[in-house]
């Protein structure tokens, strides 16, 4: 590649999720801008990320949309041997590329916020209270105790006795 700055871009369409074997995405419709520039025997990679992206919703299962809105910048070189650090990679010498697939893809995958789900009232209703009926059943403890909150823990006494005594 010559020296300078190159522009790439990429679309990333269903396709391109469904190949990557993602437990979660499972629709993506994402635009990559991808800039290139080679200084010395380093090239300076620099992602934009801007879309939307299909995962289940944590609290209905449903698919949700995700915006993608990020960017990610790494940088690769040649050397010895094949090394790949937290945002350089060393390629040895005659490598013919890298792939960066993985790399856009785990830069969206990064974008995802560890708990997604829709706005509020527009859950799968149905599959919602399913699940609340499942986690009520499963924790039937609050129906097992017949006693009042107050007396309920011998500690509680305690406090309330000091607290009369005051
Ligand atoms: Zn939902």
């Amino acid at each position: 590649m010559p020296l300078g700055t190159q522009e790439f871009s990429y679309h990333l369409g269903d396709d391109f999720f469904r190949n990557m074997e993602s437990v979660d995405v499972t629709s993506g419709n994402v635009d990559v801008a991808l800039s290139v520039k080679h200084v010395g025997n380093i090239y300076e990679l620099a992602f934009v990320l801007k879309g939307v992206i299909g995962i289940p919703c944590d609290r209905c299962l449903e698919e949700m949309e995700q915006q993608v809105d990020t960017s990610y910048a790494m940088s690769i070189k040649y050397g010895d041997d094949y090394d790949e650090g937290d945002d350089c990679v060393t390629l040895p010498e005659g490598e013919a590329g890298y792939n960066v697939a993985r790399v856009i893809y785990d830069t969206v995958a990064l974008a995802i916020p560890i708990m997604h789900v829709h706005p509020d009232g527009q859950c799968d209703k149905e599959m919602s209270s399913l699940l609340e009926e499942h986690l009520a059943t499963g924790d039937g403890s609050n129906d097992d105790c017949d006693c009042d909150d107050d007396n309920c823990d011998p500690r509680w006494e305690a406090l309330k006795k000091l607290k009369d005594n005051n």
